[in-house]
């Protein structure tokens, strides 16, 4: 079963203020998009990479990413487009007939796991269509214009998503297809599936799947990496 990923990490990154490009400020000394696509150079059940850039950022990507850190599944690196959509949707058309999976990713998710990427990838095996996820821990209110409440559902039944997002690749392609001939944008791949009337797994992400969004994300992000390492310093450390 062959399986692409495709990681789009092509985001102006306003909301990190400063001129530096997201994905290349670094976490612990390495690029946050090196640690994400490490995690999934890793992963055995993922056989190739595509990434999403910005034009202008390409060479940057190949030389002080996937070349510095010998990423051998980086199959190739395109242009992104103006919205995340956009960029997904031109590594989804390059994907060959033999692909049986697709799975996006955030470039800016660093601290995937494994066992997350398994659970992603099985899900969308056995229904065809997995979202990571984690229940709301806040209270979650939709809210107007005017930010005057509308509504509060269940806390019970509320989900925040993220990625991995995995799918058959028949199934993202058909989503994918109908909402850029309609010209309907969401925020995650799994808004373009729902909208076919398919269902749509949700596995369990983790609450440290954070994407690196603004300043302070990035000062979680060093803790997280810090416990992460004390972990494995723990298992290992009665040998
Ligand atoms: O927009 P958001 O913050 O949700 O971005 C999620 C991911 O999508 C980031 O990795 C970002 O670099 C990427 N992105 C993209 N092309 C865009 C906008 C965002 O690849 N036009």
């Amino acid at each position: 079963m062959k399986c692409v990923a495709l990681v789009p990490a092509a985001g102006q990154g306003k909301r990190m203020g400063g001129a530096h490009s997201k994905p290349y400020l670094l976490l612990e000394g390495k690029p946050i998009l090196a640690h994400t696509l490490l995690e999934l150079e890793r992963c055995p059940l993922v056989d190739e990479v595509v990434l999403m850039v910005e034009r202008g950022e390409i060479e940057r990507a190949r030389a002080s990413v996937v070349e510095e850190f010998r990423l051998q599944k980086v199959g190739a690196i395109l242009a992104g487009g103006v919205q995340r959509q956009d960029s997904v949707w031109e590594g989804l058309k390059t994907i060959q007939d033999d692909c049986d999976l697709v799975m996006v990713h955030d470039g800016v998710r660093p601290f995937i796991s494994q066992e997350m990427l398994a659970r992603s990838i099985q899900g969308a095996v056995d229904s065809g269509a997995s979202i990571a996820g984690m229940p709301a821990k806040d209270t979650v209110k939709l809210v107007s214009a005017q930010n005057m409440v509308l509504k509060t559902p269940d806390r019970k039944s509320v989900f925040l998503v993220q990625t991995p997002q995995t799918f058959k690749r028949d199934i993202l392609l058909r989503a994918y297809r109908q909402a850029m001939e309609d010209g309907f944008y969401a925020t995650d791949e799994a808004s373009l599936v729902e909208r076919l009337g398919l269902q749509v797994r949700v596995v369990e992400g983790s609450y440290e799947n954070i994407k690196i969004t603004t300043p302070e994300d990035l000062v979680v992000g060093e803790m997280i990496l810090r416990k992460r390492s004390q972990r494995t310093n723990d298992a290992g450390g009665g040998l």
